[in-house]
């Protein structure tokens, strides 16, 4: 089978060679448990994963004792979101979450499920341009909130929202404040230790690291965070999850975390030319529209509509060449427009039709060209052919 150009990094990256060679001695003779105290075993996994968790924490500008490493980001969310609502220390009037209409599924049906059991919701929406109005976060905000739950970067537009406004205003009334930085991480320099950000959430997968391993970040220093661990048992992790470690994942995601920070900048400018160029070629045809803030952007994703084509039809035919998604992986089984394009105003029909393209650390010059011919041709060919 001859495979796609593979334009949809904003679902999952391939695994950097550097990464995968140094997970790999931890399947074979370094197998330990990093938990083994008594022999050299444990000591050697023991220190790999210290030496990731301080990889790790300097990507994102914190110390190494804010990084609890999960099985991935859904974890990670579930992991702030429930750990800070269900901790003993919150004061019981402090019981409303505030979020976004456009978040991903893993923060917004666990707000959605902390609702059943008893917790108040808020869920802003979100100007055309994907941004939440700041006005609209203060509004929200009230002496009962706990939590504001806001990511950096969208995963299918890549819009990045005002952190540094927002942290302002949840610092002033005392309100926590999470952010899913999947798609930030690795990509653009975030850096905790200038932000108000109390917790953020990561995963390897999305910046050329393993699947099923991930970290969230919570702070240590003023204001603190009492956390109610999702996992009991071992007490691994200071406590915080419960479970033997995922050696081989956590230092993989400790090397993608150092790989990514030598090439931040010049992958970012890199993939930034090819996205423009990208953009500015489909943009020359009638009806083709960018979702989304195009000033305050991850530079690698555009999120573009087209008109007078059926959505599914249109993925599939593209799929032929490029492979790309109409919003994100997990929403793209249930066959219904994004909730995010929705949430932007943009109708069922055209939201069925928009494509992201996220360009990765393999995108060349020449997989653009033939993205951009055969997409030209595809749209060509049904627009003349109505289903
Ligand atoms: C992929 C993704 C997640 C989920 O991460 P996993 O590690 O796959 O669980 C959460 N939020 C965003 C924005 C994502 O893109």
């Amino acid at each position: 089978m001859r495979l796609p150009i593979y334009l949809d990094h904003n679902a999952t990256t391939p695994c950097d060679p550097e990464v995968l060679e140094a997970m790999l001695p931890f399947f074979g003779e370094q197998f330990g448990n990093a938990s083994s105290i008594h022999h050299p075993y444990g000591w050697l996994a023991d220190d790999a994963v210290e030496q990731a968790r301080e990889q790790t924490a300097q990507l994102i500008g914190a110390k190494p004792t804010e990084i609890i490493f999960t099985s991935g980001a859904t974890e990670a969310i579930n992991l702030g979101i429930r750990g800070v609502m269900m901790a003993k220390e919150k004061p019981a009037e402090k019981d409303h979450i505030v979020t976004v209409a456009t978040e991903h599924s893993a923060v917004l049906d666990t707000v959605r499920a902390m609702e059943r059991v008893g917790f108040r919701a808020t869920y802003l929406p979100v100007k055309p341009d994907g941004l939440v109005d700041v006005a609209d976060v203060a509004a929200a905000l009230t002496e009962k909130t706990a939590l504001l739950v806001v990511m950096a970067a969208n995963n299918e537009t890549g819009v990045l929202q005002p952190l540094r406004e927002i942290g302002e205003l949840t610092r002033k009334k005392g309100v926590l404040l999470m952010s899913d930085a999947v798609q930030a991480v690795g990509k653009i320099p975030i850096n905790v230790a200038d932000m108000p950000i109390d917790l953020l959430a990561l995963s390897a997968h999305k910046f050329y690291g393993p699947k099923g391993v991930g970290a969230l970040y919570v702070r240590k220093r003023k204001p603190l965070v009492a956390l109610e661990p999702l996992l009991t048992g071992g007490g691994h992790e200071r406590g915080m999850r419960s479970g033997t470690l995922n050696v081989p994942g956590i230092v993989g995601l400790g090397r993608a975390c150092q790989v990514a920070g030598r090439l931040i900048e010049s992958e970012s400018r890199r993939l930034g030319s090819l996205r423009d160029m990208l953009e500015s070629t489909l943009l020359q045809l009638p009806g083709t529209r960018v979702n989304g803030n195009r000033d305050n952007r991850l530079p690698h994703v555009t999120n573009l509509s087209f008109d007078g084509v059926e959505g599914k039809e249109w993925l599939i035919a593209l799929n032929r060449k490029i492979a790309v998604s109409s919003g994100s992986a997990c929403s793209s089984i249930t066959e219904r427009a994004s909730h995010v394009l929705l949430a932007m105003g943009v109708s069922e029909a055209r939201g069925k039709a928009s494509v992201r393209f996220g360009l990765g650390r393999s995108t060349t010059e020449t997989d653009i060209a033939t993205a951009t011919d055969h997409i030209i041709a595809t749209l060509k060919r049904l627009q003349r052919n109505p289903a």
